[in-house]
């Protein structure tokens, strides 16, 4: 277990915390949805009422290591002070830390907030420079690590800075160490795992570490038809890994030796285009024709899915199962989203797009932690150790 800020002593302390405000910006630099904002505000609002002087930093975007306007964090800083109603010192460098900002950093009192600019504007912060990490910690006393999405990165705001001052966990990534760990270390069985999206060769190795833990493995999305042409399946124009087809097979192979069922799609539906109102239709989903392609599970599949998903007390899933961003065939996610949110399982789930999904469904409040860090929640599954939260000291 790693220390949270609810196990140290804040009062009067300069807390630097590192939330994740990487907001999507449209060209007016306006934000266009803060979500990132206000779920950091349960970590910053403690850290006020617990009288800690608040030094906040993020990253937006990807600046090519120099300042540049379009992704300075100043729209973040107006955000935040109207959401915590109190106002934020936002820190204008351009280098991020500077005789200036260490002024103000020096002359905040309790319970006030200051932002930096975007860490990013040093290219020192994705190299993870140990000197600009020490000007950073030089600003406070204590570290808190509140962004979970660049907890797999090591850079110098999240793994450097953590070696130089005390370093505990937020709310936010407490919540993420604790549910994904939960699902994958101390599992109430039976563990099920749902896999889809667009490529095998993005989750091999998430597939190789989640053989070792589940009691059954449900794959579909894109990627089931790199399986099923591996195992000599005709499976049309469907999207094919045609180079990973030995490694499906190694895959499938595995499984059956750790005698953990694996599950693929029985049918398809397939369309004649990849577009939502292409000439559509259901095939077995080993004799899909050439000139068609599958673009979502089919209806056999959903009910095999779903009557697995009612057997199971903890579900992990990633990936979509169809394209689902064309209504036409999000029939499978959408009844995947709502088996799980009909569950009384402990349902986890990972990745940007499949967290988007069911979003769009509306039913993410049903469903037990969705992480909100891509690609830090698929390192995670896949079993690494994430630079960002192993540097954080233990209980
Ligand atoms: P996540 O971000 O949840 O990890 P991925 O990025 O791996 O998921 O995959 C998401 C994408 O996979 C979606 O854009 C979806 O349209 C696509 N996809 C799913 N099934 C298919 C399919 N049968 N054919 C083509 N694309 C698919
Ligand atoms: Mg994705």
């Amino acid at each position: 277990m790693k220390k949270n800020i609810k196990d140290i002593e804040l009062s009067g302390k300069a807390v630097v915390l590192r939330c994740d405000f990487n907001v999507p910006l449209d060209e007016n630099n306006v934000i266009t949805d803060d979500t990132r904002i206000s779920s950091a505000l349960p970590t910053i609002r403690y850290l006020i009422e617990h009288k800690a002087k608040v030094i906040l930093l993020s990253h937006l975007g990807r600046p090519k290591g120099g300042f540049d306007s379009r992704y300075s964090l100043q729209p973040v800083a107006n955000r935040l002070s109207e959401l915590l109603q109190q106002p934020i010192r936002f820190a204008a460098s351009e280098r991020v830390v500077d005789d200036s900002v260490r002024r103000t950093a020096a002359e905040l009192a309790p319970g006030q907030v200051m932002l930096l600019e975007n860490v990013r504007f040093r290219q020192e912060e994705t190299d993870n420079d140990p000197a600009f990490a020490a000007e950073l910690a030089a600003l406070g006393d204590i570290y808190v690590n509140d962004a979970f999405g660049t907890a797999h990165r090591a850079h110098a705001s999240t793994e450097g800075i953590a070696r130089l001052l005390p370093a505990v966990s937020g709310f936010l990534l407490g919540k993420e160490i604790a549910a994904l760990g939960q699902a994958l270390e101390k599992p109430e069985h039976p563990l099920l795992a749902i896999l889809g999206g667009s490529k095998v060769s993005d989750k091999i190795s998430v597939i190789e570490n989640l053989l070792k833990k589940v009691d059954i493995l449900l794959i579909g999305g894109a990627m089931a038809y790199t399986f099923i042409k591996a195992q000599g399946g005709q499976i049309g124009d469907s999207k094919v890994e045609a180079d990973r087809l030995e490694e499906a097979l190694k895959l499938l192979n595995l499984a059956r030796q750790n005698q953990t069922p694996l599950y693929l799609p029985v049918d398809v539906k397939a369309a004649q285009a990849f577009a939502n109102d292409a000439p559509a239709a259901v095939y077995a989903a080993d004799a899909i024709p050439t000139g068609w392609m599958g673009l979502d599970i089919g209806p056999q599949t959903i009910e095999l899915f779903k009557e697995k998903i009612t057997q199971a007390r903890t579900v992990i899933w990633n990936g979509p199962l169809g394209v689902f961003e064309m209504p036409n065939f999000a029939a499978g996610t959408l009844a995947i989203a709502q088996a799980l949110a009909e569950s009384e399982a402990k349902t986890v789930i990972g990745g940007g797009d499949s967290a988007a999904a069911v979003t769009q469904f509306g039913l993410a409040d049903k469903i037990w932690h969705i992480s909100t860090g891509g690609g830090a929640s698929l390192e995670f599954l896949e079993g690494k150790t994430l630079p960002g939260i192993a540097a954080l000291e233990d209980k």
